[in-house]
């Protein structure tokens, strides 16, 4: 390998993988981290756009690398994230073991010095639609990141600390968790594939974490496994929910459980931290039901980060939690643009578009409201799909919900709830549709609910609207 190559990952949260994080990156390579939830043609695309020169593999993606080396004919080489004895029998021509490789070294190697803004990681953005785009990032940007990361209102994680990032390593830096954990001197808890409520929660317990990460999907089947078996955490103090909407309902149920949940929000293009949701010293002296207000939101900037709401002429709106527009931010690890210049320009008076849609209180607490491509247009007026997704899983018979727009003849989209019942449980289309009562607007209140069996989601784990969109794109409304 030399200098500026990219290295790709197809791997979980293991110790291998961490040390390619600090292995490749180190020597002046670029660690190139793979969805592997990806279809195989996509990441085909990724390795090839990339134009990775090695790609290093967990055991359990053996099968898709064999789908992908006849694709990929510009990688040097597969490496086997194993020892010689679990080589596998892959039918792969330019197949490497990783033991191997090291076990050739004497260990005795002096690290290179280059410039801070040489790159260090690469990380592809699984769009939902056209091809991923990748973000590049530089020793600079990630080594900021990973200072601010650390904040007390941030990770806050010391040395006394065991974290356990459940947030992917192949996908935005594990929140940074990666880089903030050896940083500090935390003790770092890697769960390898192992990411159901059973192996979670016995992990947590054996190994004593105190402060872990992921995004709600995990977290709720975390929650049914600890509420089916009438289970306590013994150590954990910390969760930081993200990537998604956090329901408000998880929120409730980790305090019960002793748990602060923190709500946080970022993006690949953002390294990614964007916003953590801890409270201010003023808020803890008032009563638990306006603190919860602020903690559903995903919080403040994080220092380094600027960040303001803008209609749709671009002029700024107001800080007072009710108006809502095109978020923008812009920071030391903001992306200015992707990998070769994908997309060109992407910047608006050098502020980054995140194409989220959000308010911001007084108090600097943002709060988002929807993707921009997903809000419910009716009438012209704007509705969040996100918060009558989050009324729909506080119900107690919901497990997971998503509003879309369904086409209405006179107010053009009208809010349509697709849901999913817990097992066992029982609800009925008007008993869901009159628990929003009280809860919004009235002209807010979905025209429509269809269970379903199960909701498509993208590789990184949030709602595939596009698809729920074309699957509903016919649904006739009661109202319509
Ligand atoms: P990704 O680049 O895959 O991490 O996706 C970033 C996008 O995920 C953001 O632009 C948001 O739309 C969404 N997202 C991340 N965190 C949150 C959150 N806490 N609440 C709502 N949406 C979120």
């Amino acid at each position: 390998m030399r200098a500026g190559d990219r290295i790709g990952t197809l791997a979980w949260n293991g110790y291998r993988h961490l040390e390619l994080y600090y292995g490749v990156s180190g020597m002046g390579a670029v660690t190139h981290t793979i969805n592997p939830r990806l279809f195989a043609d996509q990441i085909a695309y990724i390795v090839n756009h990339a134009e990775d020169a090695y790609v290093f593999f967990d055991l359990t993606f053996v099968p898709l690398v064999e789908k992908l080396a006849p694709q990929c004919p510009g990688v040097r080489g597969w490496v086997a994230m194993t020892d010689r004895a679990h080589v596998p029998q892959a039918r792969l021509a330019k197949l490497l073991c990783y033991e191997d490789l090291l076990g050739a070294e004497n260990g005795d190697y002096a690290w290179p010095q280059f410039d801070e803004w040489a790159a260090s990681g690469l990380c592809y953005t699984s769009g939902t639609t056209g091809n991923p785009k990748g973000t590049l990032y530089a020793h600079r940007t990630t080594v900021l990141h990973a200072y601010a990361a650390s904040l007390p209102d941030v990770f806050n994680v010391s040395a006394r600390e065991v974290i356990l990032p459940v947030v992917p390593m192949f996908h935005v830096n594990s929140w940074g968790v990666a880089y903030l954990a050896p940083m500090n001197g935390a003790k770092l808890v890697l769960p390898g594939a192992g990411l159901d409520g059973k192996s979670l929660y016995e992990l947590f317990e054996t190994e004593g974490v105190t402060v872990t990460a992921g995004v709600p999907t995990v977290w709720l089947g975390l929650l049914a496994y600890v509420a089916e078996h009438g289970l306590r955490f013994s150590s954990l103090r910390r969760a930081v929910v993200g990537g998604s909407a956090c329901p408000p309902a998880m929120i409730t149920r980790f305090a019960e459980l002793g748990v602060e949940c923190i709500h946080a929000w970022g993006m690949t293009e953002m390294s990614p931290l964007g916003s953590f949701g801890m409270l201010k010293g003023k808020h803890l002296g008032m009563p638990p039901e306006q603190q919860f207000e602020k903690r559903v939101k995903q919080g403040r900037a994080i220092f380094g980060v600027e960040m303001k709401i803008v209609d749709g002429a671009g002029r700024e709106l107001p800080r007072d939690g009710k108006a809502f527009g095109d978020l923008l931010v812009r920071g030391p690890w903001v992306t200015c643009g992707y990998f070769k210049g994908e997309g060109g320009d992407i910047l608006r008076d050098g502020w980054f578009p995140t194409g989220d849609v959000a308010t911001i209180d007084p108090d600097g607490y943002m709060q988002i409201t929807d993707r921009s491509k997903d809000v419910i247009k009716s009438g012209g007026e704007w509705i969040s799909s996100i918060e009558l997704e989050n009324i729909a899983v506080a119900h107690p018979a919901i497990a997971e919900a998503a509003a879309i727009g369904a086409a209405h003849p006179k107010w053009d989209e009208r809010p349509l709830i697709v849901a999913v019942r817990k097992a066992g449980a029982e609800v009925t289309r008007e008993e869901l549709l009159t628990f929003y009562e009280g809860k919004v607007a009235k002209w807010w209140i979905p025209d429509d609910v269809v269970f379903v069996e199960a909701l498509p989601h993208t590789a990184t784990g949030k709602l595939l609207k596009t698809q729920l969109r074309q699957e509903f794109a016919k649904h006739k409304l009661p109202t319509a």
